[in-house]
């Protein structure tokens, strides 16, 4: 288990304060200067030493994406950091954590983060819902201007760097990177196509990198405590600590920052108290946000929780937003019911992903019913490879994958609902639903 002094967000259930002064006692904002100091290329390989993903869902590594920024912004066309608080994503609820308990550690690696890619200032865009958070980053941001930590010459650095906070307006495709770019610029939250990627023309048109609170939040200490004590946890590829959050039919659920690669048992046994009804009654379980196939019990017990180690069971670890399901859950209407979420999520520009999830959301519906034939279940298998990897954004694949997951590892329950309605009977529920 981790120990206490290895924990970079050491305020994660506000047992004391948010503020400045609080925030400082932790360790926030201790001689940033220094840190800065270091100068941006050094701050890079750093990150890039310390084989930091990035902890949004797509696991890219930070370093290196901090690196595509241009080295010498023109005067007219500056750089920006756009950081992703948009957390929609079901399941996930981490950058809430860290935004209402700690947001100064935020605010710090917002800084060093964009000072590293020569950023002119950085916008963090927050999920509307957020209300409370919001208003606590707002406050946040102007404590760290009142104190000279951001703004002109920023902790005495002689650079200087501001900070914005934007509101989203509650729409989950804005969480996708280009779609934030589109409404951060006041326009309709729809994906760009790429290329180009935003580090050539980002927001305004302007050099850009996006990314998750999470990644940005544990920059400081990756650097005051050096890239190898960050490497030290996990396994090959996967190191660091990270933010699981874990809900469900566990006793407790929790949100635990943890080592990248604790196996999926010590991760429920040691924070959370076991599985509801104990581990006989363990079901499935969705480890990385609703996007993600789920992986039954037998599957994940021993898992690593990490982005190979998921993958290896055709899953991912996302945003380690592990939802446990345990043997009183419907599986069918479940996954039919994330297949909703993303129906109606989808923006609505690419075809494949405009009918398609509301023709997935349908035929999940009367697969939940029963009242369907079995060849359907192979259609609606071809119908989320024809929409996997054939839309503008990761929509399409998110609303495609949770259908596989079912479809690959409960074909036999969905086999006994349709025998065992014999094609007759109630109309479906569908219709009542829609
Ligand atoms: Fe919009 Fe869906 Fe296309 Fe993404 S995949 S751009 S959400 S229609």
């Amino acid at each position: 288990m981790l120990a206490d002094k290895d924990r970079i967000f050491t305020n994660l259930y506000g047992y004391q304060p948010w503020n400045l002064d609080a925030a400082r006692k932790r360790g926030t904002w201790d001689n940033t200067k220094a840190l800065l100091e270091l100068g941006a290329d050094v701050i890079i390989d750093k990150m890039k030493a310390s084989g930091l993903r990035g902890r949004g869902g797509a696991g890219f590594p930070t370093g290196m994406k901090w690196s595509f920024m241009p080295k010498e912004p023109r005067a007219d066309r500056p750089n920006f950091l756009v950081i992703n608080a948009d957390e929609s994503e079901p399941g996930s609820c981490k950058d809430r954590e860290i935004i209402r308990h700690d947001p100064h550690v935020l605010l710090e690696g917002a800084l060093v983060a964009g000072f590293a890619m020569r950023a002119r200032a950085a916008y963090i865009y927050i999920r509307g819902e957020y209300i409370r958070e919001a208003e606590t980053l707002f406050a946040a941001v102007a404590e760290a201007y009142s104190a000279g930590l951001i703004g002109k010459n920023a902790c005495g650095s002689g650079y200087d760097f501001d900070v914005f906070v934007h509101r989203g307006a509650g729409a989950y495709i804005c969480g996708e990177e280009t779609a934030m770019l589109e409404s951060l610029e006041g326009k309709k939250g729809q994906p760009r196509l790429k290329p180009p990627f935003p580090a050539g023309a980002g927001l305004y048109g302007c050099p850009t990198t996006v990314n998750n609170v999470e990644s940005i939040a544990v920059a400081p200490t990756i650097l005051r405590r050096g890239p190898e004590w960050f490497s030290s946890f996990g396994a090959e590829n996967n190191r660091g600590t990270k933010l699981f959050q874990i809900s469900g039919h566990v006793e407790k659920p929790c949100v635990v920052e943890e080592a990248m690669s604790i196996p999926f048992r010590e991760l429920i046994e040691k924070h959370c108290g076991g599985i509801r009804g104990g581990w006989d009654n363990l079901l499935a379980v969705i480890p990385g946000g609703s996007s993600v196939p789920l992986v039954p019990a037998a599957q994940i017990m021993d898992c690593p929780m990490d982005f190979d180690g998921l993958r290896a069971l055709g899953s991912g670890l996302g945003t380690a937003a592990v939802i446990v399901m345990d043997k009183s859950t419907d599986i069918v209407r479940a996954i039919s019911r994330i297949s909703y979420f993303y129906k109606h999520e989808s923006c609505g520009q690419c075809t494949p992903c405009r009918e398609g999830t509301g023709w997935m959301w349908r035929v999940m519906e009367r697969l939940r019913t029963g009242d369907a034939d079995i060849s359907e279940i192979d259609t609606l298998q071809q119908v989320t490879k024809q929409v996997e990897g054939h839309t503008i954004c990761a929509l399409g694949d998110a609303a495609a994958w949770p259908i596989q997951g079912l479809i690959r590892h409960f074909r036999p329950e969905l086999e006994r609902r349709i025998n065992e309605r014999g094609g007759n009977g109630e109309a479906p529920m569908m219709e009542a639903a829609e």
